[in-house]
């Protein structure tokens, strides 16, 4: 089973990406370096649940 959840700019607080993971194989908080159009460069990024409803 694999969930998403969103990759949110730990700078502006956009979320700009979608991921998903395997909870059992990967049950900490996913970060990753990826560019941010809003801040214009290259931002880390926090897995955020995406909220449903
Ligand atoms: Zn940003």
């Amino acid at each position: 089973m694999r969930d998403l959840f969103n990759l949110r700019c730990e700078k502006c607080g956009r979320d700009n990406y979608v991921g998903d993971k395997n909870k059992r194989t990967m049950p900490e908080k996913f970060k990753i370096k990826k560019f941010c159009a809003a801040c214009r460069s290259h931002q880390s990024h926090k897995e955020q649940k995406i909220s449903k409803g």
